[in-house]
């Protein structure tokens, strides 16, 4: 699950890592304090460049600059809230992220130490091996590679990153831009953080803007053919094999999970819709805890408020199939018998 930027500095503060002083933007009726740097709460990066941070001086254009973030669409995304923090002085932009090396099992430092808006053209980035032993270590290494002479302070940073990154089950913590400002501190100026979702029995705490309609939700290609919605993660697994082996192209698999309701299964069709190529959308549901007429409910909903919805190809089974049927029969959705009748009326409908 991948956070806002305003939700993981939240996270860093718990952990005594330094940020801005901010406040969050979601009233526009509410006077915002200048000078500020309003951000867009997309879960998206390049905001920067595409016109999504921008600092406002004079109070009296505060409100249309709010105003045209709220309403600006970064890759697809249009943000709920805004950011608005109180501008740095900066001397300095630093890259510096935690990941999980998969292959040799460990956690990483990797760093760069020209951080900011153009750290994609960048390639030669440093990485170390790093756990609650070395954090000192490495921070008298990173303080040699960043050019600076405050090992102590960055050595607290590590070691308070890195328990941020374990404690919170973390998979990516990114900071970028680390900025250094002119009186010499270190603030995390932007965070991009992504939780692992397996671990959400851990955390009764989590409780974010993004977090159900992404919570099973994985791209496999963002240019396929296909989008599945299924239930369970064997079903959802099997339905993307399907389409695989009818030979389209799965855009995602996602496992709408036990508990669907009208709420996430309309999210995730809100999802889909992000995928330019997908003209199908297979629904494949065995209803256990699960309601059919739940789902039901949430197919006619997108019908009805998604304009352009790809053609949907539904089997449902199980708990209150005979409701989800009447309900789609009156709204004129048809149903399939099977999985199988699904992936045939999309072959029969693209030739
Ligand atoms: P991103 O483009 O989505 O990664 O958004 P960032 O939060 O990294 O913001 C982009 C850039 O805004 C940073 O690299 C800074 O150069 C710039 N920026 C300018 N002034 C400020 C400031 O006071 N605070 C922060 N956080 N960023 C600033
Ligand atoms: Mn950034």
């Amino acid at each position: 699950m991948k956070l806002l930027e305003y939700e993981a500095k939240a996270i860093l503060t718990s952990f005594d890592i330094p940020i801005p002083r901010s406040s969050i933007i979601t009233n526009l009726d509410n006077p915002i304090e200048v000078p500020t740097v309003l951000k867009s709460q997309v879960p998206v990066g390049g905001r920067g460049k595409a016109g999504g941070v921008r600092l406002v001086e004079k109070s009296e254009e505060v409100s249309t600059a709010a105003r045209e973030i709220l309403s600006l669409a970064i890759k697809g995304h249009t943000p709920k809230v805004l950011l608005a923090e109180e501008p740095l002085s900066i001397r300095h932009e630093y890259y510096l992220s935690l990941i999980i090396n998969k292959s040799a099992g460990i956690i990483e430092l990797m760093a760069h130490k020209d951080g900011g808006v153009e750290i994609e053209e960048q390639s030669d980035f440093k990485r170390w091996p790093i756990d609650e032993k070395n954090a000192a270590n490495v921070a008298a290494e990173l303080a040699d590679y960043y050019d600076l002479t405050d090992v102590e302070n960055l050595s607290i940073l590590l070691t308070n990153l890195y328990r941020c990154f374990t404690e919170s089950d973390a998979t990516l913590l990114e900071i970028n831009p680390l900025i250094l400002t002119v009186d010499s501190k270190l603030i995390a100026g932007d965070c991009k953080m992504t939780l692992d979702d397996a671990a959400r029995f851990r955390h009764s705490e989590w409780d974010f803007e993004d977090a159900p309609a992404n919570a099973n939700f994985v791209t496999l290609d963002p240019k396929g053919s296909v989008a599945t919605i299924a239930n369970g993660a064997g079903l959802a697994m099997a339905t993307v094999d399907a389409v695989a082996d009818a030979c389209f192209t799965p855009a995602n698999f996602l496992d709408v999970g036990g508990g669907a309701n009208e709420a996430s299964v309309l999210a995730a069709f809100e999802k889909i819709m992000e995928y330019p190529n997908v003209s199908a959308i297979v629904i494949n549901i065995f209803a256990g805890i699960t309601r059919c007429d739940e789902v039901a409910k949430a197919i006619i909903s997108a019908k009805n408020q998604i304009h352009d919805l790809p053609k949907l190809y539904i089997r449902l089974a199980g708990t209150n199939y005979e409701a989800a049927d009447d309900l789609l029969t009156r709204a004129g959705i048809p149903l399939l018998p099977s999985l199988a009748d699904c992936l045939v009326a999309i072959q029969e409908n693209s030739r």
